[in-house]
């Protein structure tokens, strides 16, 4: 892992490529928000994110988020962006802010009772979609998720506000960016068909940012160019 000194000129660097990406698709770097995955990587890398001023970390795992949350006292906030079983939900519920990895209605109106309990309805969460049809990815087929929008937004108790993916494994960057275009669209097309705003479109990584920033992406979440392998 990167050290103190590194973490920062690794934010340096990856704020550049931001902003280059930005600039070649016209579009604002203020539209953009930059979310460090700070997954695998000890409590300190959170306080570095925190010290940056950045507004939040991502994170995929509940136990790890409580233990991690136990030592650092900094202000900021929690994102769920891994796979949640359905026993950890009312869990992950208290500990994150917002959940970007629902993939099933099941798993949604999980969430809704969960968040109802604990008086944090409605809860802001994005829909993971398997845009990139990737056979190892988990998240809505894109067939299916114009039905399971609508049963999530008549629940009334989640705050819907986009969609997340992951580009397959497989394609490279060309592939990364078919399926970032892919989640664009779906999006355009739910929003419109509910009236529905669906701001946020969380897609692009360390390897894949540049693309992502093409097709639209409004977070960015980057682990490993700005703090090395885990
Ligand atoms: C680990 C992870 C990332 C960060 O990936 P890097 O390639 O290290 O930038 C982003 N999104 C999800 C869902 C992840 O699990």
């Amino acid at each position: 892992m990167n050290n103190r000194n590194t973490f920062f000129s690794a934010l340096a660097a990856l704020e550049a490529r931001i902003t280059d990406a930005c600039g070649r698709a016209g579009r604002p770097r203020a539209g953009v928000v930059l979310l460090p995955v700070t997954k695998n990587h000890p409590a300190e890398a959170v306080a570095w994110v925190a010290e940056a001023g950045l507004p939040a970390v991502g994170e995929n795992r509940v136990q790890e988020v409580r233990d991690k949350q136990a030592l650092v006292g900094a202000a900021i906030r929690w994102e769920l962006i891994g796979h949640l079983q359905s026993n950890k939900v009312n869990q992950a519920v208290g500990l994150f802010d917002r959940i970007q990895s629902v993939d099933s209605v099941r798993l949604g109106q999980k969430i809704a009772r969960g968040a109802e309990e604990l008086g944090k309805a409605p809860f802001p969460v994005l829909l993971q979609v398997n845009a990139g049809h990737d056979p190892a990815k988990s998240g809505f087929e894109p067939a299916e998720i114009e039905a399971c929008f609508g049963a999530l937004v008549a629940d009334g108790r989640l705050r819907i506000d986009g969609l997340m993916t992951i580009a397959p494994l497989a394609g490279g960057r060309e592939a990364a960016r078919e399926t970032f275009r892919h989640l664009r669209l779906i999006r355009d097309r739910l929003a419109k068909a509910h009236g529905a705003a669906l701001p946020e479109l969380s897609m692009g990584m360390s390897g894949d940012l540049e693309e992502a920033v093409a097709e639209g992406a409004t977070i960015l979440r980057v682990g490993t160019a700005l703090l090395g392998e885990r």
